[in-house]
């Protein structure tokens, strides 16, 4: 199994928590703005992640997965 890639760009990131929604076990939020994540989450959390990213209002997710984007 490959980890899954993740980054998030935390000067974009306005801690909307959207992603913290879709994938509690890879996002955290500490306060307000604060987010802590796990950079190389496990392989079952593919579609959590996939969905986060897609999910970012300020699209701060960069991760390897397929994102889709509604209506994009
Ligand atoms: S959804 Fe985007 S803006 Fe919101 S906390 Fe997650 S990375 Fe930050």
């Amino acid at each position: 199994m490959i980890d899954v890639k993740l980054v998030v760009d935390l000067n974009r990131c306005q801690g909307y928590a959207q992603c913290v929604f879709l994938a509690p076990d890879v996002f955290t939020l500490h306060g307000e703005e604060a987010l802590l994540y796990d950079a190389g989450p496990a392989d079952g959390e593919r579609e959590h992640v996939s969905q986060a990213a897609a999910a970012c209002p300020v699209h701060a997710i960069t991760t390897d997965l397929p994102v889709h984007h509604d209506g994009e």
